[in-house]
């Protein structure tokens, strides 16, 4: 009989999923895709490493898909960019990975662990039945559970069906777009470039495209505009015209606000990942970040199951700080850009 399930199998879920099923907790990820599928969000700092390597999957990174990459280029503050190489932390390079791969290899250890997966199945209701939860998927596949996770990511389905709201510190989204070359870049630094409407980054990936953000707030973008403010950047535009690149498929625009609920855990369930805080991606903080609330709050759900009530709250503030520590570091990073004050978007980010 499952005691948990984790609605949601992308990385905050399959962590969870995994350090639960190593507890010998039995635990079923009930995930709405069908197979993982290409995310955007790619680039992974090598601050990930020690988790992936405390949870026995630091090989999944050396996996065909990711490719290693050596740092963060910054048009940040000043027309000339400048390098952060990883080369100078401790941890080794950081990756930009392909995340279809990387969720199935998540996916395929945690259930090696003894974790039940079940794929093309969307969660439609989640409801109390005396001191246990009736999980209702779309197909009419009814699961009982002690515990509930949500791992739905920013649209945090069951959270907010159990009466958490979302708090919103800004409208960012992206439009994204993969890039197609003959001769594609070989610099695997992500090169990231503030411009007046907001800032855009790219990326090369394992199988040469080239990954290109534009990050704006949803209210000033207009999407029609994405090719010809790409053709106005000064560092990406250079790279994409040197290279030839040309867009494949559409340009998709997807949330990218730092938001959290305003309340991560309840009486029998617990919000994972950007369900519970999302960041960001100028970060580059989302996947690891999932992942260290998969891994905590895996290890606090076992921990309430084995009657521990404390591990909520201990949970709730590695959460917050987390939280706390990320809003500063925003404000201190768009801070340096001071070029352009009477733009709507850096108006907004003025401390
Ligand atoms: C434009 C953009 C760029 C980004 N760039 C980066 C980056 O460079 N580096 C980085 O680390 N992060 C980046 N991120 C953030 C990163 O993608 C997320 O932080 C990360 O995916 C969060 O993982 P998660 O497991 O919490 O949620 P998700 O990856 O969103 O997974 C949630 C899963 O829940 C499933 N689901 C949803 N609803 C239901 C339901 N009702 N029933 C069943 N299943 C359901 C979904 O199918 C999905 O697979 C970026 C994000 C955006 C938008």
């Amino acid at each position: 009989m499952t005691r948990v399930v984790i609605v949601g199998g992308g990385p905050a879920g399959s962590v969870a999923a995994l350090v639960l099923a190593g507890r010998g907790i039995a635990v079923t990820v009930v995930e709405s895709r069908a197979a993982p599928e290409r995310k955007v969000g790619e680039c992974v700092p090598p601050s990930v490493t020690p988790l992936l390597r405390h949870l026995g999957c630091e090989d999944l990174m050396e996996r065909t898909g990711h490719l290693r990459s050596l740092g963060n280029r910054f048009v940040w503050g000043s027309s000339r960019p400048g390098d952060r190489p990883f080369l100078t932390g401790a941890q080794g390079d950081g990756w930009h990975v392909d995340r279809a791969v990387l969720e199935a290899d998540l996916a395929a250890r945690a259930q090696a662990a003894g974790a039940t997966w079940e794929s093309g199945r969307r969660i439609v209701r989640c409801e109390r039945a005396g001191d246990r939860w009736r999980v209702t998927c779309r197909d009419s596949r009814v699961l009982d559970a002690d515990i509930v996770a949500d791992a739905t990511g920013r649209t945090a389905f069951v959270a907010r069906r159990l009466g958490a709201t979302r708090v919103r510190y800004d409208r960012l989204v992206g439009a994204c777009a993969f890039l197609y070359s003959a001769t594609p870049d070989t610099d695997t630094y992500t090169l990231v470039e503030a411009v007046p409407e907001g800032w855009w980054y790219s990326a090369v990936l394992a199988d040469g495209l080239l990954a290109v953000a534009f990050m704006t707030d949803g209210d000033l973008l207009d999407r029609r505009a994405w090719r010809s403010l790409l053709e106005r950047t000064d560092a990406t535009w250079a790279r994409v015209r040197h290279h030839s690149y040309t867009v494949t498929g559409a340009v998709r625009v997807a949330p990218a606000d730092t938001s959290r609920l305003d309340t991560i855990a309840g009486e029998g369930w617990l919000a994972l990942g950007d369900a519970a805080a999302a960041y960001d991606p100028l970060s580059s903080y989302g996947v690891g970040s999932a992942m260290g609330s998969g891994f905590y709050g895996g290890n606090a759900i076992a921990d309430l199951l084995a009657g521990r009530p404390e591990a909520r709250e201990a949970y709730l503030t590695i959460m917050q700080n987390a939280y706390c520590a990320f809003l500063d570091q925003q404000l201190d990073h768009y801070a340096r850009e001071r070029r352009w004050p009477h733009a709507v978007f850096w108006a907004r980010r003025r401390p």
